[in-house]
């Protein structure tokens, strides 16, 4: 079987603690399954490749992500590093992996596990069963179109951000959540402010025009995203699939997140070039750095996406989720989805221990 190489950026913080449990569940599964051969190179990113070579991402991290299978990154960032220019800050190697490997679709999968089902600030009953993905453009609209700056007109501090979207660019973004869409056997919600904006008006005459002539079995729908933010909480599961602009994205995917209860469980995918980026959601966590506490299954999960996504390992990609719906069905709890007298409270590694040893049985099983 071909060996896949894995460029591994564990980060800063919990991104370090968090990516050594995944790995540990990729070596596990090269013994429990002949299609699993990994070989894994880390590199520094964000504050720690700040600190060794004076920039968040150097050539040879990029060169290194460039001629790989498929990315692991934990997270970057941090309070050390919370006053350097805004050119220099460990967030600026994240964004430049994105641009230059073109990802530009972000895939967020908003799952709800049945033993945490009350840890949802929402009521059983509206997401019990929700399983959907959300996938942001990731490259383009507001946060990249020009003019932006804040500038003096006529005598008026101003600040200006401009939406832009190009055909090509909705085209391929939608396509992404057409494909994942059929896959699922679902349907898909297309985002906008058509109402409003023009990007919004060509963003929806391009969904729809992909959807007749490419996708004409996959159900097609549209909704304005401030009735969108007001369905998800109100009743989640009519969605499947949904594709958005960058800046909905933004802020639609954190609050389809939090709809799940914790931001530790939640992973995420960026795809379009030709290597996918694999990264839990959430960050560094200073508070709890350290601790041995970091809730590893966000990015245990994002290790079962690149499996899933970049090499259709299906089933072992199955084996991992089974496994972490298993552990929290045996009641192990990191401190962030801890409830007092709701199961056996574990640190980082102990829950990467269970996990493995979940996978290892799921495996037995076939
Ligand atoms: P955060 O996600 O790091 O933490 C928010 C809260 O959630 C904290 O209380 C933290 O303890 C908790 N938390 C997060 N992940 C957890 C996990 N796996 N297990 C248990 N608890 C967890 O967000 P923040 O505090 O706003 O940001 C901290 C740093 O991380 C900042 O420097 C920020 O820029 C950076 N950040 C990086 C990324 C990334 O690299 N993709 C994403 C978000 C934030």
């Amino acid at each position: 079987m071909a060996v896949r190489k894995i460029c591994v950026f564990p980060g800063d913080g919990i991104g370090k603690e968090v990516m050594r449990e995944a790995l540990a569940v990729l070596k596990e599964l090269e013994g429990l399954s002949d299609r699993c051969r990994f070989e894994t190179e880390e590199e520094l990113v964000g504050g720690a490749a700040i600190d060794e070579h004076k920039v968040p991402l150097t050539d040879r991290g990029l060169s290194l992500a460039r001629s790989s299978d498929a990315i692991l990154l934990g997270a970057v960032g941090g309070p050390k590093w919370d006053d350097l220019p805004f050119e220099v800050r460990p967030e600026r190697g994240l964004l430049a992996l994105r641009r230059e490997l073109d990802m530009y679709a972000n895939l967020r999968p908003a799952k709800v596990f049945a033993p945490l089902i009350d840890a949802s600030p929402l009521r059983r009953e509206i997401v019990e069963g929700i399983d959907l993905m959300v996938i942001r453009e990731l490259t383009g609209g507001l946060y990249f179109g020009k003019p932006r700056g804040i500038q003096m007109i006529d005598g008026v501090e101003t600040g200006i951000n401009t939406e832009v979207y190009t055909r090509p660019e909705i085209e391929r973004v939608a396509r992404v959540g057409f494909d994942m869409a059929r896959k699922k056997g679902g349907r898909l919600t297309s985002v906008d402010k058509s109402n409003v904006l023009e990007s919004s008006v060509l963003w929806r005459r391009v969904v729809t025009g992909i959807g007749a002539k490419e996708y004409p079995d996959v159900p097609l729908s549209h909704i304005l995203v401030d009735n969108c933010a007001m369905q998800l909480v109100r009743n989640p599961r009519q969605f499947d699939v949904m594709v958005m602009s960058n800046l909905f994205g933004d802020i639609l995917t954190d609050e389809a997140s939090m709809i799940t209860g914790s931001i530790g469980m939640l992973p995420s995918a960026s795809l379009g070039g030709k290597v996918a980026m694999y990264e839990p959601i959430h960050g560094t966590a200073p508070d709890i750095e350290g601790k041995g506490i970091a809730n590893p299954l966000a990015m245990i999960l994002s290790a079962g996406m690149m499996l899933k996504y970049s090499f259709d390992m299906l089933r072992e990609a199955a084996w991992i989720e089974g496994a972490v719906e298993q552990v929290l069905a045996d009641g192990y709890r990191t401190a962030d989805i801890w409830r007092e007298g709701g199961g056996t409270k574990v640190g980082t590694v102990e829950m990467g221990e269970r996990v493995r040893e979940a996978v290892r049985k799921i495996s037995q099983k076939g």
